[in-house]
């Protein structure tokens, strides 16, 4: 029997526990804790935190428990539920004003499932102010509203809002687990699969991407060969200079398009000409092109994040392999600490280069 749950992968902890939570919602004479409405679910990326999320959302609105097959829950699926909304930010951060339109909108009651659920996909992109907002309908949902929270860590959640939410943590699937659905699932050639999803270190859509991407496969060994470049100060600042342009024009080439409708479309919604367009429209353009900016500094920091941590897995290899002899061991500790200390850096700052400098000036000694 399909269930919602199918696309879970390695997940059985965080199942059963939803599954009870959906039992009880169903079952009105149940008197346990076991459905609560604020959760917080959390997990490395690529776990599939944001799945749970909107799997159990289905499950909860399905009149089979998260069936899969029924309208309900393939239009959970699908983005058209009246009754879910699914917060997803492309943006660098969610806004004050943007929680508190949310939470206007979701004081209704639920137009034809049990509940109204919310999912924000990226609870950790809240701005102090979005997260003070939610903070009272997260401790006092009405009796018909969940609310759902992902985030990568605990951490990256204010402690107020953690406090209020139950929480359950995603694992990282194992490489097996994900090479068996994309072989299963995917069709995948099973010696692709392994590649993929052992590159991918348990990232499912990594993995997936990978294995379906022949352009991606060779981006990887491009980054992977990078480090081989650096042998002097001068080469390190040129290898720095290399990723920093291969993530701009990975961002450029993933957003031009995408912002161009955008902006193709708000321009038609003002009508090309005439007064509309000369006042509010060049207003909401000018809102338009700074999100657009946002989320595009978002994807170069999403490629140097990935970028690093492939570098980073290298190392990684390099010291659990045995062949590594030249390669001492405390020198890969070391790397492999200076490389996550950077994607640290990376997600808090904007100045790229200096920071991807920086460490490949450290990294120019091996
Ligand atoms: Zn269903």
């Amino acid at each position: 029997m399909s269930s919602v749950f199918d696309d879970l992968i390695d997940q059985e902890a965080v199942i059963a526990t939803l599954k009870e939570a959906v039992a009880a919602s169903k079952d009105s004479a149940n008197n346990t804790q076991n459905m609560t409405h604020s959760w917080l679910f959390t997990g490395p990326p690529g776990s599939g935190r944001s799945k749970a999320a909107v799997a159990f959302a289905a499950a909860l609105l399905c009149e089979k428990s998260g069936c899969a097959i029924c309208i309900s829950c393939t239009s959970v699926t699908d983005g058209s539920h009246a009754d879910i909304e699914l917060i997803r930010t492309e943006g660098l951060s969610i806004k004050v004003d943007e929680v508190r339109e949310l939470i206007t909108r979701t004081s209704w009651s639920p137009s034809v499932g049990n509940y109204r659920v919310v999912v924000i996909e990226d609870a950790d992109r809240l701005t102090e102010s979005a997260a003070n907002a939610l903070l009272k309908v997260i401790e006092e949902p009405g009796a018909r509203t969940v609310w759902l929270l992902c985030a990568p860590t605990l951490t990256d959640v204010l402690p107020t809002i953690r406090s209020r939410c139950r929480h359950l943590t995603l694992r990282t699937p194992s490489v097996k687990a994900v090479a068996k659905l994309l072989i299963e699932r995917e069709g995948i050639d099973p010696e692709l699969a392994d590649f993929a999803s052992s590159a991918a270190q348990g990232h499912i859509g990594r993995a997936m991407y990978l294995a379906t991407h022949k352009e991606a496969r060779e981006d990887r060994e491009k980054i992977l060969n990078l480090t081989s470049s650096i042998t002097d100060l001068a080469s390190a600042f040129a290898t720095a200079n290399t990723l920093l342009e291969m993530a701009k024009e990975h961002a450029g080439r993933e957003s031009k398009v995408r912002d161009e409708e955008e902006l193709t479309k708000l321009k038609e919604s003002y009508g090309t000409s005439g007064t509309r367009l000369a006042t509010g429209g060049s207003r909401a353009i000018k809102e338009l092109e700074k999100f657009q900016k946002s989320r595009t500094t978002r994807l170069v920091k999403n490629y140097l994040d990935l970028a690093l941590l492939e570098i980073q897995k290298m190392f990684i290899r390099e010291f659990v392999s045995l062949e590594s002899k030249e390669f001492p061991l405390e020198k890969s500790v070391y790397f492999v600490k200076a490389i996550e200390q950077t994607r640290e850096t990376i997600n808090l700052n904007s100045s790229h280069l200096l920071i991807v400098e920086s460490l490949f000036c450290k990294l120019r000694y091996h």
